[in-house]
This record gives structure tokens, sequence and C-alpha cells, in this order.
């Protein structure tokens, strides 16, 4: 397909290369200049401006938030303003449901298609082509970017004609996995504070009970206290949570957990986290127990 790419970040240049690799025609864009030398080499297009962008059957935006994704589809010369009728943008960011909705409803009044597309998993699987994506919205435009969907991940859920509910879909997973991550963190600081293996303690765990993906990888780095370089930044796993207790606000949804890991990263970033991964909220658990064990980084 003939397509466009905005945000070349850890998920965005990974994911953009495994669409040229898969012969997609790909023209990339980012925000800041630099980030597309190894694109080009691969055969990528570099587009001057988003709505050079635009000139394909689809543009596929991972971008880090609401704003950067408003911004590039909504300001003067942005993807509302520049996509032809008929053409899709694809939103592969994780982003609100209310935005979601704004920009379904602002592509329809200009003609063109808007289909969410979250995906599952961190920089190496988007890397490895092995993400999993999670699509909503018409099923003839989802259908059509199933090659794309192909060249960046292991499988496709199409979830809903809705597009807003991926990107519910992909909140409510990610406090999931922060809960998690917190659930490790205080297990692990109680049985590192006992002065045991905290890694034999972690293999043990996920090797019988908790054998899922996210138990491994958080629980790794949540053993050795290892939390950079970041893989998913702290800030975004901050605003996956304000975004999830969002949406449960609007639908009207107690989530308690949610609060809690909110005030986690909160007080994460006040202690000079940003640059730190978001399982970096284990910390401030092994902070609370006095544990022994130093992260290597604040907090
Ligand atoms: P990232 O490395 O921080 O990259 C963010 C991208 O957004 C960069 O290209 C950045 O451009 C661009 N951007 C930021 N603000 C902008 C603005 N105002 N206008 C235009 N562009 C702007 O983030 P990431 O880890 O790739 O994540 C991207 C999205 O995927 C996020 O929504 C995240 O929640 C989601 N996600 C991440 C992971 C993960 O493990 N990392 C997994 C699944 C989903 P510059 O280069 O100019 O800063």
């Amino acid at each position: 397909m003939k397509t466009g790419f905005i945000g070349l970040g850890h998920m965005g240049a990974a994911m953009a290369a495994n669409l040229v690799k898969a012969g997609h025609d790909v023209t990339v864009f980012n925000r800041s200049p630099g980030k597309a030398v190894a694109l080009l080499e691969l055969g990528a297009h570099e587009a001057p401006s988003i709505a050079d962008a635009c000139n394909g059957e689809a543009v596929i935006t991972m971008l880090a938030n609401d704003s950067a994704l408003a911004n590039v589809t909504l300001a003067d010369d942005g993807l509302v303003e520049s996509l032809r009728k008929g053409a899709i943008h694809v939103s592969m960011s994780t982003i609100s449901v209310a935005l979601s909705k704004e920009l379904a409803q602002t592509h329809a009044e200009a003609g063109q298609r808007f289909i969410a597309a979250p995906v599952f998993g961190r920089p190496d699987m988007a890397a490895a082509a092995k993400l999993y994506v999670v699509a909503a919205g018409d099923s003839a435009a989802v259908d059509e970017c199933q090659p794309l969907f192909d060249a960046l991940g292991q499988k496709t859920f199409p979830i809903s004609t809705e597009p807003a509910a991926a990107n519910l879909i992909k909140l409510s997973a990610n406090f999931l996995q922060a809960a998690a991550i917190e659930a490790l963190a205080e297990a692990v600081a109680l049985v590192g504070k006992a002065g045991i293996d905290r890694r034999a303690f972690v293999d043990l765990l996920t090797s019988t009970l908790f054998t899922g993906r996210a138990y491994k990888v958080f629980g790794a780095l949540i053993a050795e206290g290892t939390y950079q370089p970041a893989a998913f930044a702290a800030p975004l796993g901050h605003k996956d949570i304000r975004l999830a207790l969002e949406a449960a606000e609007s639908l009207r949804v107690p989530m308690p957990l949610g609060s809690l890991l909110h005030d986690r990263f909160l007080r994460l970033l006040a202690q000079g986290g940003d640059t730190l991964d978001w399982t970096a909220i284990a910390g401030l658990a092994a902070q609370d127990a006095g544990d022994v064990q130093k992260p290597q980084s604040p907090p």
C-alpha cells in the first residue's frame, strides 16, 4: 500500500521499518528532524511536512499523546486538511476515548475514514513485527489496512465498528499491566527485604502461577531494579492511567486501584522519573519498604 507514517519514536521507527521491509510504499514524517535516516536507507521516502505524508491510501500516526495527535490531525495543513476523500487515518497511538470519537467525526465530515488500531507490545516486539493490533472502525477500512497490520504484528483483533472501543480496550489493558507492576513490586519488596533472592522469587513466580509475558518482562526489571533505558517511558504510563480514569469517570466506573496507580506515577514524576521506564513505580514500593536493594536510578 502507499501509506504515510507520522511519528518516529521508540515504536514508530521500528514499525515504519517493518512496513518498508514488507514492500509497502512508505512516506515518513517526524516533528524533530534526523529520525528518518535509517528508514531512508531501507527505502522509505521522507516528507518535508505532514501534508506531504498524506498522498497515499492511508496514513498511520504513532504519536506520544492526545495533544500530539490532535495537533497533527487538526492543525492547518494537518491530516484533515490534507488527506483525500476516502483515505484512511490509522491511529495507532494510545489516546483517549474522547479524542478518538472527535477524530472519527471530524474525518467523517471531511469524507475521510478513521480507524483506531492501538497495539500491545513494547519496542522489541515492534522491531520483531510481533505486535498485537486491536483494530476498530468501519470494517471495510479495517480490511483494507490488514496488509499493513500483517507487516507490523503477529495478530490483529478486529474488535468493533466503533473506533473508540479499541482505545478503551488499550487503556484498560495498560491499567492491568500497571496493576501487575505494582503487585509484583510489593511482593518483591516483601521477599527482598527478608533477604530472599529477588531474581529466584521472580523466576519461581513466572514459571509457575504467573507465566504471562507481562510478569516475565516486568518481573525481570523489578528483580534487578533496572529502569533505564526506558522502553515505555513513565510519562506515557502516567498518561494511560489518567486516560483510563477519565474514561471510567465518564462511564461512572469506580477504579480504586486506578486511582492508586495514578498517585504512584505522579509521585514517580514528581521525583524526577521522567526518563525512566514506567516499571520504575516498582522502585517506590522498594523505597516504602526501606528495601536494602537500591534501585539503579531515582526514585
Ligand atoms: P516516543 O518514543 O516518546 O515517541 C513519540 C513520538 O511522538 C515522537 O515521534 C515525537 O516526535 C512525537 N510527538 C510528540 N509530541 C508531538 C507533537 N506535539 N507534535 C508532533 N509529534 C509529536 O513514544 P513511543 O514509545 O514510540 O509511543 C508512541 C505511542 O505508542 C504512545 O501513544 C504510547 O503510549 C504508545 N505505545 C507505546 C509502547 C511502548 O512500549 N513504547 C507500547 C504500546 C503503545 P519527536 O521525535 O519530535 O519528539
